[in-house]
């Protein structure tokens, strides 16, 4: 059974999205078998960023019996499958858990790596996302409420049974009001399993909808994101 892990911060914008997109890829290109999940309906802008267009069926309409898993997987960059997660307040309300559960063991079996896009804050369908990964990695920014933020998400995954992995620090500028990595690691208790500078390049490929990793790989945030997915597929 392949690794589900869910990337999930407080505040909203820490990178979520962008991170999951270029790991996702990474792990790919490293040939592993990728899923993600994109449980964030507000902004659901991962296929965007990965350049997929019309993915019309959702987890959601396989949880109602109205389409077979296979028909809501959707081919990405890289080979990466791209499920939408779909999970609006009132059709989550609606879902059985158990079923939902059943789909993810489902969803489990078909890749190494299954990666969740999660909604910020712990609003019903954020915490449904967290329910969704065994596994937690928090996406923050080098700032105090961030941070902070981040920590109730954390305590609430670990009140839920999800373990937290790591942290992923995005948008790091190395100035002088930003926390450090060794402040943050004690604040969060968990480790620092990669540091994402500020690059204008993120924006660029997410404006082309070409993930970064592949649009320019030698790029600052492309090398951050690389080491991270190396670091998870174990690869040196
Ligand atoms: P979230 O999914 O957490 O809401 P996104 O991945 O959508 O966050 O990123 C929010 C915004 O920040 C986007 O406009 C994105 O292009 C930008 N961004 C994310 N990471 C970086 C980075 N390392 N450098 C520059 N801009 C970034
Ligand atoms: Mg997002």
């Amino acid at each position: 059974e392949g690794r589900s892990i869910v990337f999930a911060s407080g505040k909203g914008g820490t990178g979520k999205t962008t991170t999951v997109a270029n790991i996702g890829v990474a792990l790919a290109q490293f040939g592993k078998d990728v899923i993600l999940i994109d449980a964030d309906i507000t902004m659901a802008n991962l296929s965007l960023i990965l350049g997929m267009e019309d993915i019309p069926i959702t987890l959601h309409d396989v949880l109602a019996g109205e389409a077979d898993l296979k028909d809501a997987i959707y081919e990405g960059p890289a080979g990466v499958k791209v499920i939408p997660g779909g999970l609006s307040l009132e059709k989550v309300k609606k879902a059985k858990p158990e079923r939902l559960r059943e789909l993810i063991r489902e969803i489990g079996q078909m890749a190494d790596f299954i990666l969740i896009d999660a909604p910020a804050g712990l609003e019903l369908t954020s915490v449904t996302a967290l329910l969704i990964g065994k596994e937690l990695i928090v996406v923050t920014n080098p700032e105090i409420s961030a941070i902070t933020d981040s920590l109730k998400t954390k305590l609430v995954a670990e009140k839920l049974g999800t373990l937290p992995l790591g942290a992923i620090l995005n948008r790091v500028t190395s100035e002088k009001t930003e926390l450090t990595k060794e402040e943050i690691e004690a604040i969060l208790e968990v480790p620092v399993m990669g540091m994402v500078p500020e690059d204008p390049e993120v924006k660029r490929a997410s404006a082309y909808g070409v993930p970064l990793v592949i649009k320019n790989p030698t790029s600052p945030a492309a090398i951050a994101y690389r080491q991270i997915a190396a670091k998870l597929a174990g690869v040196k």
